[in-house]
């Protein structure tokens, strides 16, 4: 597998300006196995490249990995708020409780 990835590398490397079903072709490689490389930014796509793979979340066309760059920050932020609130649940709770033993006090 890692020879073909190196012959496939080459030629992307060679021929930056073809789309992914001629890499497949020429190099008797599968797409989903071109796409996998690609999402696992293994592979690529040049700058000057008109040809691209989808962003996984927003659908615009990206060089490499699965996100856009947009999405990848909306992402992190997404998953940086998710890590807070079970904290913040954490302190409601605890404050609830709170009352509820001061109310039961009284
Ligand atoms: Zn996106």
């Amino acid at each position: 597998m890692d020879e073909k990835f190196d012959i496939v590398k080459r030629f992307v490397e060679d021929n930056p300006n073809v789309p992914v079903e001629t890499v497949a072709k020429e190099t008797d490689t599968s797409m989903k196995q071109i796409n996998r490389w690609i999402r696992e930014e293994r592979l690529s796509f040049s700058p000057d490249s008109s040809y691209g793979i989808p962003c996984e979340n927003c659908g615009r066309m990206i060089r490499t990995g699965r996100f856009c760059d947009e999405c990848k920050t909306k992402l992190t932020n997404t998953l940086r708020s998710a890590l807070d609130t079970p904290k913040s649940q954490d302190r409601q709770l605890w404050q609830q409780d709170d009352k509820n033993r001061m109310r039961y006090i009284k």
